[in-house]
């Protein structure tokens, strides 16, 4: 075999090594790879944003969560990170969680492999340069769209698939009262509740989203509900 073949073989399994060192390791066995909800025992709840951050409206939620002693979980776009960083730090700051939501908001079932691979490692390449302590397992795949291949790659790459339970319609343009009605009507223990920051143009107007929390916040905590992150809610579900 000439040298040439060898440096070939040498490098091939350098690449190989080395990738096996960036991943994470598959999800443990026992983890659900995609999660809906908390255990229907604890009286907790995990408020989660998608689509941010926006400079507009970030703020303002994260002080109205500091307020009410909230922690909650941000899936965030990583073209926003990168416009944005300032905010994934401040999320932080505040204890509060940063889990992956693509790139560029796309329909990841309908998208090509290479290219799915590509949101999702992109953006958790930018947050990993923030810092993010859960950039690795938290995903919530757009329009809370999976199929079999996103699964297995979830699994693959020790990765979660976010979904939730109970959407505050706060997408849909609802009015702050409709919003408010969808989430007070329905919550239980263990919600994973959907909201939106933002959206994946920074055209919507997230005002509804912001009022209706400075009701829903003080109305959960009356009610003896902890608000934390996804990560506090599955770290019980797996014990
Ligand atoms: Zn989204």
């Amino acid at each position: 075999m000439q040298l040439r073949s060898y440096l070939q073989i040498a490098f091939a399994l350098l690449g190989l090594i080395l990738a096996l060192s960036w991943m994470p390791g598959p999800v443990s066995a026992g983890e659900p790879v995609t999660i809906r909800a908390g255990l229907p025992s604890e009286p907790e709840v995990a408020l989660t944003f998608d689509d941010g951050p926006s400079p507009l409206y970030t703020p303002q939620i994260l002080d109205l969560l500091d307020k009410y002693q909230a922690q909650a979980t941000f899936f965030v776009l990583g073209c926003k990170v990168e416009k944005y960083p300032w905010l994934i730090k401040e999320m932080l700051r505040r204890g509060h969680e940063v889990g992956n939501h693509s790139f560029s908001h796309p329909h990841l079932p309908q998208t090509g492999q290479a290219a799915r691979e590509r949101e999702l490692e992109t953006t958790r390449l930018d947050l990993d340069l923030l810092g993010c302590p859960c950039q690795h397992k938290l995903v919530r795949p757009p329009y809370s769209a999976f199929d079999e291949r996103l699964v297995s790659y979830a699994a693959h790459t020790g990765r979660q698939l976010v979904l939730g339970n109970i959407d505050s319609g706060d997408w849909r343009g609802l009015d702050a009262r409709a919003i408010e009605q969808n989430v007070l009507t329905r919550v239980r223990n263990g919600a994973i509740i959907y909201f939106h920051d933002s959206d994946e143009k920074d055209l919507k107007d997230r005002t509804p989203t912001v009022e209706a929390l400075k009701t829903i916040l003080p109305v959960l905590k009356y009610r003896g509900y902890r608000l934390v992150t996804v990560d506090e809610v599955l770290t019980k579900n797996s014990h």
